[in-house]
């Protein structure tokens, strides 16, 4: 369903763990992530694809290979893929494709389409990579921790972060390829609000907000949350339950967290 629309940007917002698709609007282009979840959503994102397109080329960024993120990406084959060489290098296509499998098996879903593993068109190798798109200009870096083929967009001059599944205000960090990678990309999210002029953040789950204090203070929720892991904190499972709405459940992703941050 709609979530946000404001000047070139228009968010979908899934009824499933409120997973975004995020839609930018260029001259030249429209720049979309991970189109998702259901059919019916899918369907819908579409149909506001072909009302928007016109002549223009449709560009999806992949912000990672999570099967819930790359659901949809057989319902656009026009599109040009954008995601990390990581995410296009993943030994493990096939175990993807099986989770989207067991996933509508579960479900009993049908799709009008063939799910894909995305075949990878721009492939973004270092961080600070640019992409010129006419009046934009999309600026990648690579986001490990939560899986290690993350990618954070900034678009400018609109001043648009895509973090993909890291900042979000519904979640805590799930650290699912490495903990101190986690950090440092947090730490590169940091940089980020300091050397670009950001006015918006979307987040993969969650809401989008056009707060900077808000961005701000899910990157120091993170940082703190991150290290709070090590010190065998009691108190951080009960303020996480407190914050998160949803926290039971995610509960075993959070001790999956404590595990991985002090395994030596
Ligand atoms: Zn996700």
């Amino acid at each position: 369903m709609l979530h946000y629309q404001k000047n070139n940007l228009t968010v979908f917002q899934s009824s499933l763990y409120k997973t975004t698709s995020a839609v930018i609007h260029s001259e030249e282009a429209i720049i979309m992530t991970d189109p998702t979840w259901l059919p019916e959503e899918i369907e819908g994102i579409k149909r506001y694809i072909k009302v928007h397109l016109g002549d223009k080329q449709l560009y999806i960024i992949y912000t990672h290979s999570d099967f819930d993120h790359i659901i949809g990406s057989g319902a656009f084959p026009e599109a040009t893929v954008i995601a990390s060489e990581e995410f296009q290098n993943n030994p493990k296509k096939e175990e993807v494709l099986k989770d989207i499998d067991a996933f509508d098996q579960e479900y009993y879903l049908e799709r009008n389409y063939v799910p894909q593993y995305p075949t990878v068109d721009r492939v973004i190798k270092k961080d600070g990579e640019k992409m010129e798109l006419g009046d934009m200009t999309l600026n990648f870096y690579k986001a490990p921790g939560h899986t290690n083929d993350g990618l954070f967009t900034v678009i400018e001059p609109c001043g648009i972060f895509l973090s993909g599944d890291y900042l979000s205000d519904i979640e805590f960090p799930f650290i699912t390829s490495g903990y101190h990678d986690y950090i440092d990309t947090i730490d590169k999210a940091s940089l980020i609000m300091q050397y670009h002029d950001i006015n918006i953040h979307v987040p993969g789950h969650g809401n989008a907000t056009n707060q900077k204090q808000e961005i701000m203070d899910r990157i120091d929720f993170s940082k703190q949350y991150l290290k709070r892991l090590l010190n065998n904190d009691t108190e951080l499972e009960k303020e996480c339950r407190s914050k998160f709405r949803f926290f039971e459940g995610m509960k075993s992703s959070h001790l999956e967290n404590v595990e991985r941050a002090n395994k030596k």
